[in-house]
């Protein structure tokens, strides 16, 4: 089976050069914004030339617009107890939906957000409400997936328990809109052991999956700067930070990786990116041939 292996490119030049250098890497998925995910970006729309400009772009690059992946915006908090803030959430995140559906991409992941001076479980049922709306909102097959954090603070989605809690929110026969995906980094700052041994990675997986009832829709392949435990969320190169190489051809060797996106987000090499440039970053280059030597998927 083919796998679905990319990253989070620069879309310096718009999301079309984001797709070029995926396909300059050989990728055969990827993570991209459709607006600054600095924003709440609830009035963004997205223009039909621009679709068709993506499109064309993934053809060439051999991707399927279905196992794209886009990431919501960071400064989307649909936990909070702030009447404002969840009220913009919740508009901004039905709002990626909508763009994640014109590009007919698989789903957009999210960061639950922080419960505040809430309590937790208030605010995972007001991140459910929230996923709730964007799919009543906008029918369709298009998923709204819960992305896990690292578990800072008062940030909901670094248990089990928080994301069964928000999924349940969403009524039955529209359960399929949503789902989850893990991030690496975030598992192992929020002192989920993926890293011990193989035997270890497989039961935080299948904690996972028994607690929510579904296997991953995604994984994030990041490496942690900060130990286990830490609660911190900074990604470092595969092999480079304090998970190591192993765990993650364990995970790659786990039949829950083999259908869904597995999304790099780790460090580029180079920051500053011209818009015409659509050679992929080195750094991503050397990470997607771990990734295929580990998947035996094969030279680009
Ligand atoms: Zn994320
Ligand atoms: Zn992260």
């Amino acid at each position: 089976m083919r796998r679905l292996l990319g990253s989070h490119p620069s879309d310096a030049g718009g999301i079309a050069m984001a797709a070029r250098r995926a396909g300059s890497a050989g990728m055969t998925t990827l993570q991209i914004f459709t607006a600054p995910p600095t924003y709440y970006g609830e009035k963004a729309g997205m223009k039909a030339e621009k679709v068709a400009r993506f499109h064309e772009a993934l053809a060439t690059a051999g991707i399927m617009p279905g196992d794209v992946l886009v990431h919501a915006a960071y400064v989307l908090n649909t936990a909070s107890p702030e009447e404002e803030k969840a009220t913009r959430a919740r508009t901004g995140l039905a709002k990626e939906l909508e763009r994640t559906q014109a590009i007919g991409a698989r789903g957009c992941c999210f960061h639950p957000g922080s419960a505040g001076t809430g309590n937790a479980e208030a605010a995972a049922i007001r991140v459910g409400e929230t996923i709730r709306h964007a799919v009543q909102t906008l029918p369709g097959t298009t998923r709204v997936l819960v992305e896990n954090t690292a578990g800072a603070g008062k940030t909901m989605g670094r248990a089990p328990e928080e994301i069964a809690l928000m999924l349940a929110q969403v009524p039955a026969e529209l359960r399929h809109r949503t789902g989850y995906g893990l991030d690496t980094c975030h598992l192992f700052a929020a002192g989920h052991d993926i890293a011990s041994s193989e035997a270890s990675l497989r039961g935080v997986l299948d904690r996972f999956e028994q607690v929510i009832g579904e296997p991953p829709a995604f994984f994030h392949l990041n490496d942690s700067q900060h130990p286990f435990g830490s609660n911190k969320d900074r990604h470092a190169l595969l092999g480079e930070g304090a998970i190591g190489t192993l765990p993650f051809q364990w995970l790659l060797a786990d039949p829950r990786t083999a259908a869904v996106p597995c999304i790099l987000e780790t460090p580029h090499d180079y920051a500053e990116v011209e818009e015409e440039d659509p050679g992929a970053d080195s750094a991503d280059l050397r990470m997607m041939a771990l990734l295929r030597a580990w998947t035996g998927a094969g030279a680009a």
